[in-house]
This record gives structure tokens, sequence and C-alpha cells, in this order.
């Protein structure tokens, strides 16, 4: 399966807690941007070995801030070059207060037909001073003015442990974003990057950290509600209604090739990962002159074992130990079993009668340390 990631990277501002590539220059660069990206797919499209593209992502930044013009020359250029008639699914990033009538006018003829929202929390409190914005009332909104041109595949992004947060008002959260009926929920743990506001405001003591117990609790409370209303916990931070997985994202966790587009975008075929540069006007030059804009490794026996057991883990599918032993031979596969044996006494890890090593849900609330253990340390 061939999967196409294309990174947005414009943002109308900058969100306190983020340190993902983005820029405000959509202004200047938007449309030189848009040709880069095109002119990239048609430089780069051999290695896709003739696969068909069965899922398209666009992610950022915000790339529901790309105007529509540009978003069509976008699509039109990517098929072109691509080929994307044989999508599965076709995914686009949006703000809350980007999904407006005549944004979500033009998704049906697009051939989007997933939509992730990052609405990351219900209390406007919270969303303003981490400088989201919008609100919980435009994000409420924004959800019923998709189903109105017919998109019912939305996936929610949520975030625990912010600043101000407390167990019930997550608990309250996690309520308010299942009675909206996504289809799909990624909810992630609040972490202080360094160099991001938010960071700087916790070192001067602005800011106060959640204790990691609470954040715990809140993952818990996470799980349980959102099993309990129907929701199959699939990766760690991911839970989806059943037949809803994302198939993009759920490539990556299978270990499966990816091309990336764009700047700070990534690539992997397996054996080689390459990385885009996280500047627009480096990466616009670089693809102007009719080169390629990334630099490559090679993964490592151990890396690309590592990857394997850390991605495997972190969905319900587990590892396969007969795939793992077939691909990394006998070392790894008395490695990973000797290992992992220790850990299903304790009870955090299953073996499953097709020989899929899963985490338990207790597992789950271990999982950094236990992924340590089965990873390769020699
Ligand atoms: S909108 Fe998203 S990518 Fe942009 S600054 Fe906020 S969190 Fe980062």
């Amino acid at each position: 399966m061939a999967g196409i990631y294309v990174h947005i990277p414009f943002c109308a501002s900058r969100c306190s807690y983020c340190d993902f590539y983005s820029t405000m220059r959509l202004q200047e660069s938007g449309a030189q941007y848009v040709d880069a990206i095109i002119a990239e797919a048609v430089m780069r499209r051999g290695e896709l070995r003739n696969e068909t593209v069965r899922t398209l992502y666009l992610g950022g930044g915000t790339p529901s801030q790309l105007p529509l013009p540009f978003l069509r020359h976008l699509i039109d250029g990517l098929n072109d070059a691509l080929g994307l008639n044989e999508l599965d699914e076709f995914t686009i990033e949006a703000n809350p207060d980007d999904v407006v009538p005549e944004w979500c006018a033009m998704l049906p003829t697009s051939g989007v037909n997933r939509v992730s929202m990052g609405i990351q929390s219900f209390e406007d409190q919270i969303l303003a001073f981490i400088g989201r914005r919008h609100n919980a009332r435009q994000a409420v909104d924004a959800m019923g003015h998709l189903r109105e041109v017919g998109i019912d595949n939305i996936s929610i992004d949520l975030i625990y442990g912010l600043p101000g947060q407390t167990l019930a008002s997550w608990s309250d959260t996690v309520r308010r974003a299942i009675e909206l009926n996504p289809s799909h929920i990624s909810a992630y743990c609040l972490s202080y990057e360094q160099g991001t506001r938010l960071w700087r405001q916790r070192e001067s003591g602005e800011v106060k950290e959640i204790p990691e117990e609470t954040c715990l609790d809140m993952f818990r409370t996470l799980v349980d509600t959102l099993t309990e209303a129907g929701f199959e916990h699939y990766e760690i931070s991911n839970f989806a209604l059943p037949g809803y997985y994302s198939r993009h994202n759920s490539s990556y966790w299978n270990d499966t090739p990816y091309l990336g587009l764009g700047a700070a975008a990534h690539s992997y075929d397996g054996r080689m990962r390459r990385s885009n540069p996280c500047d627009i006007q480096e990466y616009i030059a670089k693809i102007q002159s009719g080169k390629v804009a990334y630099e490559q490794e090679e993964l490592t026996w151990e890396e690309r074992y590592d990857e394997r057991v850390m991605l495997g883990l972190r969905t319900s599918d587990g590892v396969d130990v007969d795939r793992l032993r077939t691909d990394f031979g006998d070392k790894a596969w008395r490695h990973f079993t000797s290992e992992a044996q220790r850990h299903i006494r304790a009870g955090n890890l299953r073996l499953s009668d097709d020989g899929r090593y899963i985490l338990t849900r207790d597992g789950i609330m271990l999982s950094d340390s236990v992924m340590r253990d089965l990873m390769w340390d020699d």
C-alpha cells in the first residue's frame, strides 16, 4: 500500500506548546510552496515503484489555512503526478475556526473523505491560554458544517495534562467529545518541549506542570470512557469506532513504506529514512534548482528492530513474533521472547493465539518501560 504525506507548514499563529515546524509566511510563500510540492511529487514518483496510492494525508501546520485555489491546484497537481483515482482515504487536518461552510463546500469535489480536527479541549479559558484560535462553540459548529456536506469520517484531537485542567474537567472534555459523534479520537499527553512559550512559562514558574500521577489518571479515564462508548483502543493514543481506524497512520505503525512531500516531511522505504529541510525557503530553493531536498540515512539493523518492536507494541495488533523472526533472525527472536516472558508474568504483556505479543491495559500504562526492555540494547 502506498501512502503519501504532504506537509502544509502554515499557521495563522503559534500555539504555546507546539514545536512542530510551521511558519506564518503563507502570503509570501504559499503559491511557490504548492508548486514546489507538485514538482517534488514529479521528481520522486519513482520511489512508489508503481504502487497504487491508497492514502493521502495533508498534515501541518494547518492545511485548512491554505486558500481554496491553492488547495485545488495542489490536489490536481498531485493527481497528475501520482494518480489519486484509487484513494481509499484522503485526510486533511483542520483547525475548527477554518471549518466554515465555504471551506466545507469544496470537500466533496476535492476527494477528501476524512477530516482530522485539532479541537484539543472544550474549556475556552484553557484554549485561549495555550494560544489556540478557536473556542468550544466553533468546534461544535465545525462538526455540524462537516456533516452538512456529507463528511462523517471525522477525527478529533484532544490534549490532556494541560495547565489548569483537572481530572473532572478532562472527564467532561472526553464526554463532550463523545457527544459530537466523531468516528475517531486521538488524545495526547501535553509535553513541555524546549524552546516553546509553554516551556519558558514553566521555567519561570508562571505555569505549574500537572503531576505525572494525575496525567496517568486522565489517561485511564480516557481509555475507560471511550471503550465504554464503543471506541476501539487500537493504538496507544488513538481510538476509533469499528471500521474507522486511520488507514494512513496505521501504515506508519505497521512499518509500511510511505512518501513524505514538503518542508519537514519524512519518508521511509523500509531501509532508508529521508528528511526534508525544516525551512520552506531552503526547501523551495532546492526543489526549484531541480534537486531533491532530502537528506537520507540508512537505518541500522538495531534501529529497524527497535522501530518494529516499539511501533508494534503501540498498537492493539502487537508484535508478530514469527514475522519478527523472519525479518530479523533467531538472535532477535531470542532477545524479544526472553525479555517478553518477564512482562507476561508481570501482567504487562499477553501472547495471542496467533503469536502476537500485545500490551495489556496495565502494560499500556507502563508502555515506555516495557518497550525499553524489549528494544535492542547491545
Ligand atoms: S496550529 Fe498546530 S501546527 Fe500550528 S502552531 Fe498550533 S499546534 Fe502547532
